[in-house]
């Protein structure tokens, strides 16, 4: 039998939790995050499957769109970094992107392209920079740049900013934020658009034309669990890994398992090794009672990590044979818990699920 090692999509929890958000938000529009290709899950996949529920996608950079356009994706894509270098504006109309504006280069790339103003209708969006410190105009440039550059500033071109903090439980910085944005730009009557999947669960005043919704999509909490105080929504997982045990043996007390002879048996003890690995994208510093689920129940990771086998001791489980299936994370079992356990975030263990896992996508209909 060949490698079983496999994430499965569940493209229907994608929907339902789409639907859940939106639902907090109605009279907004939803620009559906799919850069790092979907946070792991298939960009142009899960984007076929939500095309008719969203507004809009979104993706970091400019070949991600492209990606998109030659499999067949046709709403609009907004590239959130904006056009890394100035030839990029030429694929404007042809692949219907619009740009978030950041920088005075950019500017200045626009002022330079053959792009007429009607071709850019619709298709700007200027971002400011409300505390967050990574991207964007400071906002007292707001009116400065309306009045230098009144032919950018129509009734379509979105103001933006990015939250920094709206997943945190201590709301100053974040209201903060907010407010120096509203303050410089809400009278104006441009949409607006400030809300990640955080800002739109936790903070009503960030719920505004546009909301940019990706990790709470896929399922996992942009909350940490300890502090959450009932934010919590009802997602449904979208990602299970899953591997199959390959070997199976019995050490003695005192045998160590794996590289480094890291761990040493407390007792004797059934050691279990899975097929994924680093490679895979399972990460190496992760650490010795890092949780997996077999068999209905939770078995602790042992030793370190290796490039293509993980070691977990099963010692516990009452029936465990070769071939059985042991998830990673998923349905059973949250990622968020088992990104705890590592010292990451559930963002960082999607993304980085590497190419030779191989995807499949269930609840397509
Ligand atoms: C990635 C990203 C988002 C989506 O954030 P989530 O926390 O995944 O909902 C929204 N806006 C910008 C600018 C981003 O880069």
């Amino acid at each position: 039998m060949s490698r079983q090692t496999v994430a499965t999509i569940d493209l229907s929890a994608i929907e339902k939790n789409l639907c859940l958000l939106q639902s907090l938000s109605p009279s907004s529009q939803t620009v559906a995050v799919v850069k790092a290709d979907a946070y792991g899950s298939g960009a142009a996949r899960v984007a076929k499957h939500i095309e008719k529920r969203v507004d809009m996608f979104a993706v970091a950079f400019f070949e991600e769109a492209r990606h998109l356009r030659e499999r067949g994706i046709k709403l609009p894509i907004l590239i959130l970094q904006g056009p890394h270098e100035y030839q990029e504006l030429g694929f404007t109309v042809s692949l219907n992107l619009c740009w978030m504006i950041h920088t005075d280069e950019q500017l200045g790339w626009l002022d330079n392209s053959e792009l007429s103003h009607s071709q850019l209708e619709s298709r700007l969006w200027f971002k400011f920079d409300s505390g967050m410190h990574r991207l964007g105009f400071t906002m007292d440039r707001f009116r400065q740049l309306k009045d230098e550059y009144p032919h950018y500033f129509s009734s379509s071109t979105v103001i933006a900013t990015h939250l920094a903090c709206a997943d945190e439980a201590e709301r100053e910085h974040t209201v903060k934020q907010i407010t120096a944005f509203l303050e410089q730009v809400q009278t104006e009557n441009f949409p607006l658009s400030i809300a990640n999947s955080a800002g739109t669960i936790a903070h009503t005043q960030a719920r505004q034309e546009y909301n940019r919704l990706g990790i709470a999509m896929y399922g996992s909490s942009p909350f940490d669990p300890l502090v959450s105080d009932g934010k919590q929504l009802q997602l449904q997982p979208v990602v299970t890994l899953q591997a199959n045990i390959i070997a199976l043996r019995t050490i003695k007390k005192g045998d160590t398992v794996g590289y480094g002879a890291t761990w040493r048996a407390p007792r004797e003890s059934v050691i279990a090794t899975v097929a994924i690995g680093y490679a895979d994208g399972y990460p190496r510093h992760a650490p010795t009672g890092t949780p997996a689920f077999c068999n209905k129940q939770r078995i602790p990771l042992v030793g370190r990590v290796s490039m293509d086998m993980l070691t977990f001791d099963v010692t516990e489980l009452r029936d465990v044979k070769i071939d059985d299936v042991v998830e990673l994370w998923g349905a059973n079992l949250s990622i968020n818990d088992v990104a705890q356990h590592i010292g990451t975030i559930g963002y960082e263990l999607m993304t980085r699920l590497s190419a030779r896992v191989p995807r499949q996508y269930i609840g397509a209909e």
